[in-house]
């Protein structure tokens, strides 16, 4: 079984007006459209395969509407999990991950997959000049680019978005499924509805649409600082927790915590306090349990032994609890790959 999706060619009246809280009454299932363009090499873009991610249809509402007469690069747009952004949630509680069922998932084969799998086929099928995920953070962060493939025209892409991008290898990921085919990235825009964001994001795709080719030229560093996510920070479920440092709790963090996203810690700065033994679990990406190695506790004070960069960080509870806390930095070194 196949989870079914819609085929249009061309955008739907009403495209302009619909917000994600009435989504279905143009998209009732997940929707593959097919845009025309001077340029018949497609850019695939691919919005809200986490439903509460709802900037990537402001994003494409705005560029369309900007091209109403002609669009400079055709377009393939895939409208991904339309139930949970109705519901404006990540994903419904009966539903996988919309971007962890891409090809080369590790997750069992199921409906969702395989709708997946055919568009990726379908998109494979074209020809194709870049591909763009376009997601938001929970937690307040820089807008930065994610890659899965560190080549050079990668890196331009990347760079394109911010100076600080990410290298990052979930199984799964739409991103990966066009890594050997062509450029792409993931793009984090910030909070859902980020205004900010929602332009950034719109300025990079306009410049994919017109641009002729990314450089094969690595940038310079001053250009692109790569680091990668490969530890994840857990919150054990029986460990009591708050944003207070004043707080009657297992484990307590600074109220803006997210303003560590993205900022270099070194082993003499705090990152939170607790009463208790274990009040965190730090997972690297093979799932092996890494946190003797990656943190001490002081006299109630937690620190890292190496200098790691925080990013991602959530305050919200639903989120940590189904996800993590944060993701823990490092810089990219090319050498990781070998073992990835
Ligand atoms: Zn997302």
């Amino acid at each position: 079984m196949i989870e079914s999706f819609d085929r249009m060619h061309g955008l739907p009246d009403g495209f302009f007006d619909i917000t994600t809280a009435n989504i279905r009454s143009l998209f009732p299932n997940p929707t593959l459209i097919q845009l025309d363009g001077q340029d018949r090499n497609y850019l695939f873009i691919s919005i809200l395969l986490h439903g509460n991610e709802h900037s990537g249809l402001s994003v494409m509402q705005k560029v369309l509407a900007r091209y109403a007469e002609e669009l400079p690069r055709s377009i393939l747009l895939f409208v991904g999990n339309v139930r949970a952004a109705e519901a404006n949630l990540r994903h419904l509680p009966d539903q996988v991950d919309y971007n962890r069922c891409w090809p080369g998932t590790l997750m069992e084969s199921c409906p969702t997959s395989q709708m997946a799998r055919r568009i990726i086929e379908i998109a494979h099928g074209l020809p194709l000049f870049g591909a763009l995920d376009i997601h938001n953070n929970t937690g307040r962060n820089p807008h930065y680019a994610c890659i899965t493939d560190p080549n050079p025209r990668n890196q331009n892409l990347a760079a394109t978005f911010n100076r600080i991008a990410m290298v990052y290898k979930h199984k799964g990921v739409c991103t990966m499924a066009f890594d050997g085919i062509c450029p792409a990235a993931t793009l984090e825009c910030g909070l859902p509805g980020d205004p900010e964001g929602i332009e950034h994001a719109v300025r990079l795709v306009e410049e994919m649409l017109s641009l002729e080719q990314l450089s094969a030229e690595p940038p310079k560093r001053d250009k692109l600082h790569l680091v990668e996510s490969h530890l994840n920070l857990h919150i054990p479920g029986h460990v009591s927790y708050d944003f207070d440092p004043a707080a009657d709790v297992d484990l307590r963090f600074e109220e803006n915590i997210e303003a560590r996203n993205f900022t270099l810690m070194d082993p003499k700065q705090v990152f939170g306090y607790t009463r208790i033994d274990r009040p965190i679990s730090i997972l690297d990406t093979d799932g092996h349990d890494v946190t003797d190695e990656v943190l001490r506790i002081e006299q109630g004070r937690i620190f890292f032994n190496q200098t790691l960069m925080p990013a991602m960080i959530t305050r919200d509870k639903l989120v940590i609890q189904q996800d993590c806390l944060c993701h823990l930095l490092q810089d990219y070194l090319p050498h990781h790959d070998v073992e990835l």
